[in-house]
Parts: structure tokens; sequence; C-alpha cells
């Protein structure tokens, strides 16, 4: 194990990049988490995302997806803006344009490369105290139960939307792993695990088509799903289709956006903020 004073400037070393939050957990099997996962999968609960049904083992096990993986830390990067308004002006490849709704998260630079950077800055700082240690960066680029380690990581609960929820970072937030071989002391105690929902329905009740049930998700059901993972879905169906979605043209936040616990969010990164202007359509693909 580790000395404490590495783990506090990594802390530090996170607020100052801009990290709303960060914590650690040993790396294990998740076996509830993943109980939790496939049932939802036996449902059907994925529709065509093929790449969730496999890779279960190192999904369940990050000890197999890194080998000798000790820790996994795990960080939360803001991407709220109160100033970004529901609808956004559009201009589509043939010069027209519209007004139309796009989740938040996709509006600005590409996340993956922005907290990556970021990662690997900690990462680095990690090997400079510990020339020996091995490590891997990853933002929704692998096999991995981000939320699940993030709950284990003491950063939240997770809502009955699905999302992860920090009471002092709210609901808008990429989440960024390291998967290390070093050997930190975890930070948070499963046992004192919360929900914080209370009796709240709201996100259930403002989905537009019945796709979300208490810490469930249908993605057949769902516009994020239909607008941006289902085969053949593009910028030019969506928006034939905004009428019948809410005008929702790429992604929904409706169910985020019904969350009280966005009183709580942090202002988001800068590069996640939308450029001025009208947002080229091309701009608008999954990364
Ligand atoms: S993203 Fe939209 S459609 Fe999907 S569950 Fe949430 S509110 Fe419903
Ligand atoms: S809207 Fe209410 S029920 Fe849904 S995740 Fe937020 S607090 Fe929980």
């Amino acid at each position: 194990m580790v000395g404490t004073h590495i783990y506090q400037n990594i802390t530090r070393l996170a607020e100052s990049l801009g990290f709303a939050a960060c914590g650690v957990a040993a790396a294990c099997r998740l076996e509830e988490e993943s109980e939790h996962y496939l049932s939802a999968m036996k449902e059907g609960c994925f529709a065509e995302m093929e790449y969730l049904k496999r890779n279960c083992e190192k999904r369940e096990d990050p000890r197999l997806l890194f080998e000798g993986a000790k820790s996994i830390l795990a960080f939360l990067a803001p991407y709220g803006d109160e100033s970004a308004t529901p609808e956004k002006e559009v201009i589509f490849g043939n010069g027209t344009c519209g007004r139309y709704k796009i989740a938040q998260y996709a509006l600005g630079e590409d996340y993956h490369r922005i907290i990556k950077e970021k990662l690997s800055a900690i990462l680095n700082y990690i090997k400079s105290r510990i020339p020996e240690a091995r490590g891997r960066v990853y933002t929704d680029t692998a096999p991995i139960m981000e939320r699940a380690w993030g709950v284990r990581a003491g950063l939240g609960f997770i809502g009955k939307n699905n999302f992860l929820i920090s009471r002092s970072a709210g609901i808008r937030n990429f989440i960024g792993i390291i998967i290390t071989d070093v050997e930190f002391e975890p930070v948070f105690d499963m046992s004192q695990y919360k929900n914080h929902c209370g009796e709240c329905r709201r996100c259930i009740e403002s989905c537009p088509t019945g796709a979300l049930s208490p810490y469930r998700l249908d993605a057949a059901k769902c516009i994020s799903y239909l607008t941006i993972e289902k085969k053949g879905s593009d910028i030019g169906l969506n928006r034939s289709m905004a009428g019948e979605r809410e005008g929702w043209i790429f992604g929904c936040d409706a169910c985020m956006n019904a969350c009280p616990w966005n009183s709580r969010n942090r202002n988001g990164w800068n590069e996640f903020k939308p450029q001025p202007g009208a947002i080229p359509a091309a701009h608008l693909r999954r990364r």
C-alpha cells in the first residue's frame, strides 16, 4: 500500500486540472453490479448495442482488462453549462438550418481526448513518484462499469435515472478512470452506501417515451439510443423524426434535466461549452 501523501497529491492535482471530485477503490470483481447489468442485458434493455454484450468478464472484473490491477481511480469531469439552452441552431450539410434539441454533453469538444490528456497527466505524476508503476487511462473507451466504480470510489450514488449523482458535484459529469497496479488505500466503505433519490420520480415521469423505470432503461425506446446508437440513425433521419421525439435530434436530456441534483452541478470545463452561433450538423456524430 502506498503512502497517503501520494494520493493526497493526486487529489490536489485533479482539482487543479478542473476535476470536480476524485476517489479510489480496490480493484475487484463487481458481483452485485454485474448481476444487475446481466439481468438488464437478458431483458433486452441494450437493444442492438452489441458492444455492451461483449467482454462481460472484463467488465465484471477490471483485473482481466488490465493484468495486475490493484486500484481504480475515478474522476468527475463537469460539463454542465447553465447558459446552454435546450434548443440550438443547427446547420445541415445542404445549407438549411433549424432549431433542435441536442444533449448537452455533445455540444463541446470531444470529451474522450480532453479527459484522456488530463488523466494522463495524473498517471504521469504517479509514475514520477513510483517509477515501476503501471497504469492505463480510460474515458468511455473500454468495457468498464464507470458508474459502479464512481460509486465504489465514493463519488456518489446511482439515481433512478441510472446516472451517477454526486451530492457535491451534481449530475452533469463525465467519468474518467485510471486503472493501476499501484495499491492505494480505498477511500469509501460500501457498507455506507446510500441512495438519495427518496420518493422522487421526476426523471421517470419526464421521459417522453416511457423508456425509463427505476434503475432500468429500455434502450429500444430511448431517444438517446434512437438518435445516436441505433444502426442506420443519422442526423437527416433524426431531423425528419424530431417532431415525434419532442424536438431531440441528437441524444436526449429529459431524464437528466428533471433531476433536482442539477442544483449541485459545477460549472463545466470551457472545452465542453458550445461554440457561439449555430452548430454544424457534422459536429453531431457518435465519437
Ligand atoms: S434519455 Fe430521454 S428517452 Fe431516454 S430514458 Fe431519458 S428521458 Fe427517456
Ligand atoms: S430525478 Fe429524482 S428519482 Fe430521478 S435520479 Fe434524480 S433524484 Fe433520483
